[in-house]
């Protein structure tokens, strides 16, 4: 039995490669240190996985920035606005064109764009979007899968190289030129691929792991063509070649046909997300063929449960024999932390429940030694299974109880929008294109202070408390003086949208550094979800009445959604996602309640992650959106129709989920539109979308000032589309990247096109 894994963090267990990559950047670090610290990041990973005897260990997994990247460099697929750059350097495949790619360029008398980011398949990792044009080489630029393969080696490691597989590799990408078909782009990729395989082989490699999870998504019949044709080019020139296709994030469903009869020596499939291919990929699995088990879960948090992993094992064993058995994690580690060992502030029991990717691999090792008798570590681990299902937290009677007695008529308003519209109107008496913000004012390195003063106990809760309410009365006094007609209070005590209420529920636990890869440089540290949720206390209700207070105008209370807390953390996997996601809604609800009953009119609850929960598979969208269009709701319906409750959503890409939107009846959205010049709006136009909707008029992910003429003409083009009084005007998304002074010149022109257009009506 073979252990295998596809893939390790490379970031650094303190985040050195962060660390290292941006000093580099800053011309801090000479370039020479910035290899020594891969190199060394590399030698400890591969140690790590030597050390616990695991057989397939990965290089190559290794990336200064992502993955797919480092397979546009290999390839020679650089975008034609890159070449003058890549002439001025010396080195054809510089790491300078490498990092120009990734992040933009403009210096030197050049002013190039970065690739396009996009997230990868259903994690929150970010890959940078290949581009293809004629004048793309297609030859090979970067051979880093060889230098890393020769670089173990001479470590005394003979490792697997990964590499993303030729077609998944096609079909993220973009096409950029007229006329260019995946059909061709195969057929130009093809030779210099199969050569670094080749040179791969040559230097020694034995399995070679390409990665397509393109498998577990709905393929096109041209892209199941391309599957044969790219797999057989390489069996030919390549016959004694061993692949080892990999696929996860899901199951192969109506493609394991495909994936099955490529010829490929191992098929590694996901059983973490989809148990129940198992048994279909054992019935038709061809004799020559290897299975890698992925039994234990690369995207989670969570101790596997080894009694259940190693029933999977055993029916495999059974029905193809161990010898062509590996056991693996699910995918590659990057999507979880490090260690747990670094852990040494978690509460004791919960703690004893995680894993991270270094206890994945002792997993791994142990799921092995399981199979070869070594029934100790099976009775340890079903302890600690059994401890997790029982104990105090987990299952909260009153929490379920509550879940059980959901109703209909929770998650409704009581009377439509139009009815709901007029009398919201009554109450708050708001002009035609009433202005408003997303919520967040700049986070300032004061305000910012205050907070890690607070945490390090460098000052009183009253001290903070204090200098909270300042910075809320003075961007009160702000607003007012701008001429704003829906106030904010400016969220200077969150830290994040996410972290800020995952910090007061129950149910949740915060690591120490429990980093991960969210793209490039950037890390994120998910809360952990481990138990049912509830609200002990009123969470935003305070600061909310207080800016009220001081205002006549109307301040809006500001929370996140329920599948926006779900989408940004690791979440239990002992019940059915939308179960937590309806437990979530269901504190919120309690706090929208909350801030109505203290007279908050207008309440936002922020959902910008709601289309990043969408299933691989096509067939799964609906049930997805009807379940978090029904979380929403739960978490907004026990209002007074008077009480007008809002939902922001960010990160563009509406189209086709515009009726589910609809669906979600808030009375005001907020979307992102700016860069777009409006065209997400001729979507929700020809929906005749009925309620009310804040295009925003400008982009907040820049310093610039948008001018006043440039807004107005965005807001007349929106009341063509859509009715003017169902229209407010807003930036695009929360203002806390921003610094105070263009914020204000900003805003300030923002109400002046907002005047100007209902002058025009
Ligand atoms: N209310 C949040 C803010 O203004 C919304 C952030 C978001 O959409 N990502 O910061
Ligand atoms: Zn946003």
């Amino acid at each position: 039995m073979i252990t295998n894994i596809p893939g390790y963090p490379r970031i650094g267990i303190q985040r050195e490669l962060k660390k290292a990559c941006e000093n580099y950047w800053t011309g801090k670090l000479s370039l020479e240190r910035l290899e020594l610290t891969a190199r060394q990041l590399r030698k400890q990973h591969w140690d790590i996985l030597q050390q616990q005897g695991i057989d397939l260990i990965p290089s190559n997994d290794f990336s200064f920035y992502d993955q797919m990247l480092d397979m546009s460099l290999a390839l020679g697929v650089i975008p034609a606005r890159f070449r003058p750059l890549q002439q001025s350097f010396a080195n054809p495949a510089s790491l300078e064109l490498y990092f120009a790619m990734a992040r933009g360029y403009q210096k030197n008398g050049f002013d190039i764009t970065a690739l396009e980011m996009t997230k990868w398949f259903d994690t929150n990792y970010h890959y940078l979007v290949p581009e293809f044009d004629h004048s793309s080489g297609f030859e090979i630029l970067s051979r880093k899968c060889v230098h890393e393969f020769k670089e173990a080696l001479q470590l005394g490691i003979t490792t697997k190289p990964v590499l993303i597989g030729l077609v998944t590799y096609i079909l993220c990408g973009k096409i950029k030129s007229a006329g260019l078909t995946r059909e061709q782009l195969l057929q130009q990729l093809l030779p210099p691929y199969i050569q670094l395989l080749r040179e791969l082989h040559q230097a020694g490699a034995g399995w070679i792991q390409l990665d397509e999870p393109c498998l577990v998504t709905d393929l096109e019949p041209a892209a199941t063509a391309l599957y044969e044709q790219a797999y057989h080019a390489i069996r030919t020139a390549l016959p004694e070649l061993k692949i080892l296709l990999t696929t996860y994030f899901g199951g192969l469903e109506d493609n394991i046909s495909l994936a099955t009869s490529l010829p490929a020596d191992a098929l590694h499939i996901d059983l973490v997300r989809a148990p129940e291919q198992l048994n279909s990929v054992l019935e038709i699995l061809p004799e020559h063929m290897h299975l890698s088990l992925g039994v234990v879960d690369g995207r989670n948090i969570w101790k596997n449960d080894f009694a259940h992993s190693v029933d999977m094992l055993r029916q495999a064993i059974a029905a193809i024999g161990e010898n062509r058995i590996m056991i693996g994690t699910s995918c590659s580690l990057l999507h979880t932390p490090y260690d747990l060992g670094e852990e040494t502030q978690l509460d004791a029991e919960i703690r004893q429940w995680m894993a991270f990717a270094r206890q994945k691999v002792q997993e791994v090792a142990a799921l092995r030694n399981i199979l070869q008798g070594d029934t100790t570590l099976l009775d340890e681990n079903s302890r600690v299974m059994n401890s997790r299902k029982s104990a105090p937290g987990i299952h909260i009677p009153a929490v379920q109880e509550r879940m059980q007695q959901i109703s209909a008529a929770d998650t409704a308003r009581q009377q439509p929008f139009s009815v709901r519209q007029r009398l919201q109107q009554e109450r708050l008496q708001l002009p035609l294109f009433p202005t408003t913000t997303i919520g967040s004012f700049p986070q300032t390195v004061e305000i910012r202070q205050l907070r890690s003063n607070l945490k390090k106990g460098h000052i009183t809760a009253t001290e903070y408390d204090n200098d909270i309410r300042n910075a809320i009365r003075e961007a009160i006094h702000l607003q007012e003086a701008l001429g704003l007609d829906v106030l904010v209070h400016g969220e200077f005590e969150r830290n994040d949208m996410v972290e800020y209420f995952g910090e007061q529920l129950q149910g949740f636990i915060f690591t120490q550094n429990g980093w991960v890869q969210s793209y490039g440089t950037r890390c994120v540290k998910p809360p952990v979800i481990y138990g049912d949720i509830q609200r002990p206390h009123p969470m935003t209700v305070n600061w909310s009445s207080y800016a009220q207070s001081l205002t006549e105008k109307p301040v809006k209370g500001m929370l996140t959604g329920p599948v926006t807390i779900l989408q940004w953390s690791f979440v239990r996997n002992d019940q059915p996602r939308m179960d937590t996601a309806f437990q979530l809604a269901l504190a919120i609800r309690d706090e929208v309640k909350d801030l109505e009953d203290a007279g908050i009119a207008v309440i936002q609850v922020d959902e910008p992650a709601l289309r990043e929960g969408l299933p691989l598979r096509k067939a799964q969208h609906e049930t997805y959106l009807d379940q978090a269009v029904k979380a929403f709701r739960l978490a907004v319906s026990n209002v007074k129709d008077t009480t007008q409750i809002h939902t922001h959503m960010c990160y563009a890409e509406f189209n086709d989920i515009i009726a589910h939107i609809a669906a979600m009846d808030a009375d005001v959205i907020t979307i992102e539109t700016s860069r777009s010049q409006m065209e997400l709006l001729e979507a929700f136009a020809s929906f005749s979308y009925p309620n009310e909707i804040g295009p925003g008029v400008y982009d907040i992910h820049s310093p610039r000032v948008p001018g006043v003429t440039e807004m107005e003409k965005l807001l007349d083009k929106a009341a063509t589309l859509l009715p003017a009084r169902n229209i407010w005007v807003n930036p695009d998304c929360g203002l806390k990247t921003r610094k105070w002074p263009e914020t204000e010149t900003a805003l300030r022109n923002m109400v002046m096109a907002a005047k100007e257009a209902r002058c025009h009506r």
